[in-house]
């Protein structure tokens, strides 16, 4: 009896490590885990590419794309910049694929003649346009540049497929959804608009091996538990709960592992995992799923860079590094434990807090209160409002201003499109923040004002 329980035993280890190493090692053996297990790297991060330098030295004269700065440029005004890029002599084609709900055009860029179908889409999120300007910068270099080895190398091996400004009716008014209000990136299911279901008619007329979803995120996100600032993010999104890795997935981290390598020099530390729980009505968790290598990138955001431009440079650099590896087929067993060592998204920092004052507002008794705002386009602080005030002592943001022995005193805020009328004059959660802050409890000292928008040549009296 012994025995054989000794037997059963070690049967039972042997199925146990067989099993183990059948099944991939870092898919979570319940869809309720929150993370799949981690897998450390065993070898050293790849280094840059060795046309890294070369490239990065002639971004700035020779292909930087002038006139997309600021980065609110309405769809119109890209197109205008981008098409003379796009001639038939510089190997371009593009082609009308639909229109979105409002009627703007929506097209299609095909460059390159090799075997390997590529699909990049951008800007789905009308307020997320850095992929956008990186795209045009792009091609720049393909056109401009055809003996360049890489680029022939890009042309030899791949066909790319550009999709720019998914959502040109979103991108008008700088807004995420499009004109009906839609999250274009949560109905690749529903396919409702006219948007979501052009990129999904396209993705089917393809069926790209590789894909690239470009987005911006919130420029608050900090990397794992650190204050640093998330500056690139990067996920090859899952294609079922379990997040399982097949190999479709596990080409995608490969490739996102290339784009860590040429970003690591200058933004260690700033680079991110995004959370990689599926979503079903997502574009990149469905085009993973139809069988497609997709690796999303997100542009946070990097201190004293409002405009994105110093961003756009690393976007293109990883895209191209992307690109590179895809063509040459160099991707092909780099270790993605450096895809899973990168740290995961963490907390959101809020834009701006104003600590330790006295919250003054007309018929009301002051009172000691540190006050939270948060900005519509948070990189340039513009479009503030306030969204808490409050004992936040232990809260951290973005940027914080020093109040102590101060007052902060509510302002009118001129409602927007109406000429006279409303003014609202209250620091409230949910409302517009217009405030000054000054010496005096009266507001005659003033030394510093916000009314929506921060002027950045005005300096607030003491930061950390
Ligand atoms: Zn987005």
């Amino acid at each position: 009896m012994k025995l054989n329980s000794r037997i059963v035993s070690a049967l039972l280890l042997a199925s146990l490590l067989l099993s183990g190493c059948n099944s991939m090692p870092f898919e979570s053996d319940s869809p309720t885990m929150s993370r799949p297990m981690q897998m450390k790297p065993t070898s050293p991060l790849p280094s840059a590419p060795a046309w890294a330098d070369e490239i990065a030295g002639l971004y700035e004269g020779q292909l930087r794309v002038k006139g997309l700065d600021p980065r609110t440029f309405p769809p119109e005004l890209w197109w205008e910049v981008a098409t003379p890029l796009l001639t038939q002599e510089r190997r371009f084609h593009v082609r009308e694929i639909g229109q979105s709900a409002e009627g703007r055009p929506l097209r299609h860029v095909t460059w390159g003649n090799g075997p390997i179908p590529v699909l990049l889409w951008s800007q789905m999120h009308g307020d997320e346009s850095t992929a956008t300007m990186a795209l045009a910068d792009l091609f720049r270099l393909l056109g401009e540049h055809p003996d360049h080895p890489l680029v022939a190398r890009l042309r030899q091996n791949t066909t790319l497929h550009f999709f720019p400004l998914v959502n040109p009716d979103g991108a008008a008014r700088f807004q995420r959804t499009n004109a009906q209000g839609i999250d274009i990136n949560r109905d690749a299911r529903a396919l409702a608009s006219p948007e979501a279901r052009a990129l999904k008619s396209l993705h089917d007329e393809l069926g790209p091996r590789f894909g690239f979803n470009l987005h911006d995120q919130r420029p608050g996100y900090r990397a794992g538990n650190s204050d640093r600032q998330v500056a690139i993010s990067l996920l090859s999104p899952p294609f079922d709960e379990n997040r399982a890795i097949n190999d479709v997935r596990k080409r995608a981290m490969e490739v996102a592992v290339a784009i860590r390598a040429i970003l690591e020099p200058q933004l260690a530390g700033h680079i991110a995992r995004w959370d990689d729980t599926f979503s079903p009505r997502a574009f990149g968790d469905l085009t993973t799923q139809w069988g497609t290598s997709t690796v999303l990138i997100e542009a946070g955001g990097i201190d004293g860079d409002p405009q994105k431009q110093l961003l756009r440079r690393h976007y293109f650099m990883g895209m191209l590094a992307a690109l590179d590896t895809i063509a040459s087929g160099s991707h092909a067993g780099l270790d993605i434990g450096h895809y899973f060592a990168l740290p995961q998204n963490g907390e959101v920092w809020p834009d701006l807090l104003i600590r330790g004052g006295t919250v003054v507002v007309n018929g009301l008794p002051s009172l000691r209160a540190d006050v939270l705002i948060d900005f519509k386009h948070p990189l340039s602080e513009e479009g503030g409002k306030i969204k808490e005030v409050g004992d936040l002592s232990g809260m951290q943001a973005r940027r914080s201003i020093d109040a102590t022995n101060m007052f902060i005193q509510a302002l009118p805020c001129p409602v927007r499109g109406e000429e006279h009328t409303t003014q609202t004059v209250s620091i409230t959660p949910g409302k517009a923040a217009c405030l000054q802050i000054s010496r005096d409890p009266e507001g005659h000292d003033i030394v510093w004002t916000l009314v929506r928008d921060v002027n950045p040549r005005h300096r607030p009296p003491s930061e950390h």
